[in-house]
């Protein structure tokens, strides 16, 4: 058993032995991408990988690897490997663990880039695709076949924030010896730890909540030795997806204030969840927090709060508009995880490249807004939502 101390705590001490560093606290910035060796013995021994070290910066960096032993830690997994964006680690992932002819079971609902991936796998180099309604583990029961390879899982899902039973989607796959791999981009370790419910491969991307400032792009997976070194032999070394040291560092900065940003994101969701529910002009309202929520029981047993994303529907595409155009402390724009809060019109924005019946079936309508609660005051973000909801 890895000894654990609070998140809070990991998330400030877990980066670095400061005895390394002349006792910085601060994980220096290794602005390196050559490593010099004292003789040809050891420059084979690392190249190697027969000794510890550093050679290339595609293929290590000391700054990027105490990101990796952070994220490690904060997601109780044996190793890391950090990317320069989400798509890159989860590009790595799919094309290390998968071959021609391998199935793969992913979301019906999910973030678009990465079901748009699988598309373009499937139709270009023979990987096979099953989207299944995941808030059920009984579809994913039913589309196993021989072949199939991984069970992807991304709960809270984006944008509709739809929860899958992760224990029961692992004892599924675990009998069948199928990789599971799950994106954990919008609970965040704070929320959630699927490795600790049977997971083999958790994904991040650290553009978002890890960063935490809308600052900069970052990908991290996090799982056993076996699968980061079969990641790091294809995805990495022949992908080149390496993140660069600066922004390692950033990401690393980031983490310093992890715990407390996610409080504060979870509290101000659950309060705006909570306002929009019963407001008038809302006719429906996605927050794994609220009893209403379809998952809301499994989301209370796999995690400790439910995160800063709360996706609502205000009936059409104009009204949709009028009111992210009403805004007035909360930013129109994409992404998620910062600490400003940002809204954005799903069906024009990152689900865009979906048809419209791939749009209808993952349940994204035209009057639905995503909103990445930020971490402002409670007050201030309620009377904006309900100032410009009184417009429409
Ligand atoms: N996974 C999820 C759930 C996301 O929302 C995103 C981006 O929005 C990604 C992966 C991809 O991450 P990145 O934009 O850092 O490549």
């Amino acid at each position: 058993m890895k000894e654990r101390k609070s998140i809070f705590t990991e998330v400030v001490h877990a980066d670095h032995d400061i005895s390394q560093n002349h006792g910085a606290l601060s994980v220096p910035v290794y602005n390196a991408s050559v490593f010099a060796f004292d003789d040809v013995d050891e420059g084979a021994d690392i190249h190697n990988y027969k000794t510890p070290g550093y050679f290339y910066g595609r293929l290590g960096n000391p700054t990027t690897a105490a990101l990796e032993k952070t994220v490690t830690k904060l997601e109780n997994g044996d190793s890391s490997l950090a990317f320069a964006s989400g798509m890159a680690a989860v590009s790595a992932a799919i094309i290390s663990l998968t071959a021609s002819g391998d199935h793969i079971i992913a979301l019906d609902s999910m973030y678009s880039t990465v079901s748009n991936l699988l598309k373009h796998l499937a139709e270009s180099f023979g990987l096979k695709v099953t989207f299944v309604d995941a808030t059920d583990p009984a579809n994913y029961k039913s589309a196993v076949s021989k072949n199939t390879r991984v069970i992807w899982i991304e709960t809270p899902s984006n944008p509709l924030l739809n929860i899958t039973d992760i224990s029961a989607i692992t004892n599924i796959a675990k009998s069948d010896g199928i990789i599971t791999i799950a994106d954990n981009t919008l609970a965040s370790p704070f929320n959630q730890n699927p490795l600790d419910l049977g997971v083999d491969l958790v994904v991040h991307s650290a553009t978002k909540y890890l960063g935490g400032h809308s600052d900069l792009s970052a990908g991290v997976l996090v799982g056993n030795e076996e699968l980061i070194r079969k990641i790091y032999n294809k995805g990495v070394k022949l992908t080149g997806g390496a993140i660069s040291p600066q922004v390692a560092w950033l990401v690393l900065r980031g983490i310093k204030t992890l715990a407390l940003r996610m409080q504060q994101h979870n509290d101000n969701a659950y309060a705006l969840a909570y306002m929009l529910q019963s407001h008038a002009k809302v006719e429906a309202v996605y927050y794994p927090g609220l009893e209403g929520h379809k998952n809301h029981e499994v989301a209370k047993t796999q995690m400790r709060g439910f995160g800063g994303m709360v996706s609502f529907d205000v009936g059409g595409e104009m009204e949709a508009k009028r009111f992210i155009n009403g805004l007035e402390v909360c930013a129109n724009a994409t992404s998620l995880g910062g600490v400003e809060t940002i809204v954005q019109h799903s069906a024009s924005m990152t689900h865009a490249t979906l048809s419209n019946a791939e749009r209808e079936k993952a349940g994204i309508s035209d009057g639905l807004i995503r909103m990445s609660v930020g971490i402002e005051g409670k007050d201030d973000l309620i009377h904006d939502l309900e100032n410009s909801l009184s417009k429409l």
